[in-house]
């Protein structure tokens, strides 16, 4: 008898947890959106210029919002401007940043996830560097860099037939170390060829240069993607030249 009664007693608690549990969630349903809403913003994001950008949480989503400009010197500016820097060996394309309206936005999970499959990258916008500029993939208007490569200033930008953007290492600020480069249209960081977890080039990244590690920015391990260390052309390092891991939002 005891033992029948206990069970019936465990079967009563279980049933009245449950309703409780049910009444606290319908309780809480409205302030389920603000506890996600007033999450921080990743700490890699202190990283972007906030003079070029503009970053804030909406819901669970992060919300990234460029001038669309380099926040360095380069020959792009045009004479006459600040931060003009003469390069007389960049075949310059006919044009200047100031000419273009470049500015973007671009809205990815808070948390991002890695998709069953990767997505091939696209011309125009793969992602957003911390100098407010564009990142975009290893082809030129669908050929191959190459014949891009002369118009290309010292830290790998030019202006293609779009605005002001990158295909190389930016050595304006980061040149084979853990600095962190971006984000790109996924939702991962992309870093530079070192990673900040070993202080050396990461031995276990997968075809999109990409693993799961510490970094500077979280104590816990996340996925990211580094500068592919591998030279192209014998002469320069690109950016990403691989598929994204995540699923692409896009960036206009
Ligand atoms: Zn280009
Ligand atoms: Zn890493």
């Amino acid at each position: 008898m005891k033992k029948i009664n206990k069970a019936r007693l465990a079967v009563l608690s279980t049933i009245t947890m449950t309703v409780f549990a049910f009444i606290a969630c319908s309780n809480d349903e409205e302030s389920i959106d603000e506890v996600t809403s007033t999450g921080e913003l990743h700490a890699a994001f202190a990283e972007f210029d906030t003079d070029e950008t503009s970053i804030y949480l909406s819901g669970s989503n992060v919300v990234i919002e460029t001038t669309g400009n380099p926040n360095h010197t380069t020959v792009y500016w045009g004479e006459g401007n600040a931060l003009y820097k003469e390069e007389p060996n960049v075949d310059l394309t006919p044009s200047i940043i100031p000419n273009y309206d470049a500015s973007a936005t671009l809205t990815v999970s808070q948390n991002p996830q890695k998709a069953s499959s990767p997505t091939s990258t696209s011309l125009g916008a793969i992602g957003i560097a911390i100098s407010g500029a564009a990142i975009f993939n290893d082809q030129e208007g669908n050929g191959a860099l190459d014949q891009a490569a002369a118009s290309l200033d010292y830290t790998g930008g030019h202006i293609g037939p779009q605005e002001y953007h990158y295909h190389l290492e930016p050595k304006a600020w980061t040149e084979d170390d853990d600095k962190l480069v971006g984000i790109l249209a996924d939702g991962f960081f992309i870093y530079g060829r070192k990673c900040n977890s070993t202080g050396a080039y990461p031995t276990d990244l997968d075809a999109s240069g990409g693993h799961t590690s510490i970094t500077q920015h979280n104590t816990e391990t996340e996925y990211h993607y580094h500068i592919e260390n591998e030279l192209y052309n014998n002469q320069y390092y690109l950016i990403f030249p691989g598929a994204y891991q995540g699923t692409p939002s896009s960036i206009n």
